[in-house]
């Protein structure tokens, strides 16, 4: 039995789950730093834990709170967001060792897709087309180089323990090699303490789509089609959208149900996303994320589901409320990430809030923990909110967006919203023609 939930997460994620948790009549437990005492998830969440110092090292990220949270409040279950210890599986290990349920896939999963070259193993195996690369990971800079050599240049080195966009390096030239090599290891050692790396051939005009599956541990899993995810700056995602603006039914049904059987042959359990680039009708892995994605809201306004709700459902033991005969696209969806940082360096501007507005309407929906007099700390992701927008086709998404835009105000601190207005007013934006490389082009040209 599951009737109270710690939510082991902060800012909009947190909220996103406690409105889960309260519509399905379950408790809601926020855990909190210092710096968070007067955050959003705190005064919405049912009861709070002060849980430690500002430092996420010793507060989201530390075990040992996060259980006595558990502990002292009687929740059953941790709900992990994103990001934090979402996909830590030495974490899911000791909360299953104290009796306590992890609301996502087993610690099990969590490795085999957490390792980059296990990963794309493990889907090779499963006939999930992957990018072209080594095979394996890559020991010295002469094994490098023969590889470069064979598979043609460019090539991207990365870091087998690598997130968010880093421990990746692409070497255009036998030239670059060396450095990019370097580089990838010491950033995988650095920030993941791995300094494992494996060589890709890296694709130039690929978009990046992702497809959102659900299991249910009992070999039974759907897929719900794709995002595209390639407006993107330093590897990370500004804009997603769903359908894929030029992903066919065709394509669609074929890569989903690639992934739909992988996901059911490994019993895997709850929300994950397999990513793919994409480039001339042609699907390539490059990861699996075995956790709930920032942006899966724009596949919950297209079929019309509460992907936490399922989440939730799954760990208590319930089938897939969805069979997949039963998950049609209804219309598109658009989010934008709205991060305190100033445009056009992308520097953190955290600070206090002193207006805040939020745009309302048919299809539109902000997920956020912003409120007027709230001061953001600095000790965390620039992520403040998310605009969602659903229409019944792109062009009605986007009209909507930029109605939405102009109806939403966020002042006292600089945001990313200046770059959407911008961005709308783009031809190819509007024609749904971009690639991974489109937006730092464009930011290049445009902030010149
Ligand atoms: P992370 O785990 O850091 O998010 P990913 O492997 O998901 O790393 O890659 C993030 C982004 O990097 C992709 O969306 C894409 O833009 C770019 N990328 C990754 N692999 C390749 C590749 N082989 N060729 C071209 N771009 C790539």
């Amino acid at each position: 039995m599951i009737d109270k939930i710690v939510i082991a997460n902060r800012g909009e994620i947190a909220l996103r789950v406690i409105r889960a948790c309260r519509e399905m009549g379950i408790k809601s437990v926020a855990v909190h730093s210092t710096a968070d005492s007067d955050a959003m998830h705190v005064r919405m969440a049912d009861e709070s834990v002060c849980i430690g110092p500002p430092a996420s090292a010793e507060s989201y990220l530390s075990f040992p709170a996060i259980i006595s949270a558990c502990e002292i409040t009687g929740a059953q279950a941790i709900h992990p967001g994103y990001g934090f210890l979402s996909e830590n599986a030495k974490f899911v290990q000791i909360v299953e060792d104290h009796g306590l349920t992890f609301i996502g896939p087993s610690a099990k999963h969590i490795r085999m897709m957490g390792d980059k070259i296990t990963a794309k193993d493990t889907m090779k195996k499963l006939g999930v087309p992957c990018v072209p690369g080594s095979a394996g990971g890559v020991p010295t800079l002469e094994v490098a180089t023969r590889i470069g050599a064979e598979m043609g240049y460019p090539v991207i080195i990365k870091a087998t323990a690598g997130g968010g966009g880093r421990g990746m390096k692409v070497a255009d030239t036998e030239a670059d090699m060396e450095q990019a090599f370097l580089t990838a290891r010491a950033e995988g050692k650095a920030t993941f303490g791995n300094d494992e790396v494996y060589i890709e051939k890296y694709l130039t005009t690929p978009r990046h789509i992702e497809i959102q599956v659900f299991g249910d541990g009992k070999g039974n899993a759907v897929h719900l089609g794709e995002r595209d995810c390639s407006l993107q700056r330093r590897h990370q995602k500004v804009w997603e959208e769903a359908p894929g603006p030029i992903i066919t039914q065709e394509e669609r049904d074929r890569i989903g149900r690639t992934c739909a059987d992988a996901m059911s042959k490994i019993d895997y359990i709850g929300a994950g996303t397999i990513e793919f680039l994409y480039e001339e009708g042609e699907f390539y892995f490059i990861e699996m994320n075995t956790r709930l994605q920032v942006e899966h809201p724009v596949t919950e306004a297209i079929f019309d589901v509460d992907l936490v709700r399922e989440q939730i459902r799954i760990a208590i033991g319930f089938p897939l409320s969805f069979k997949q005969e039963n998950l049609k696209i209804n219309g598109h969806s658009i989010e934008v990430r709205i991060n305190a940082e100033k445009i056009p360096s992308f520097a953190p501007c955290p600070g206090r809030i002193t207006a805040y507005h939020a745009p309302g309407g048919l299809g539109v929906r902000v997920d956020s923990a912003l409120y007027t007099g709230y001061t953001i700390p600095p000790h965390y992701d620039s992520l403040i909110g998310k605009l969602i927008v659903h229409g019944r086709d792109r062009k009605e998404a986007i009209a909507r967006l930029d109605r939405a835009l102009g109806e939403l105000i966020i002042d006292g601190i600089d945001t990313t919203l200046p770059l959407f207005d911008s961005l709308l007013g783009s031809k190819d934006i509007q024609r749904g023609s971009y690639n991974i490389h489109w937006l730092e082009d464009w930011l290049e040209k445009e902030f010149a």
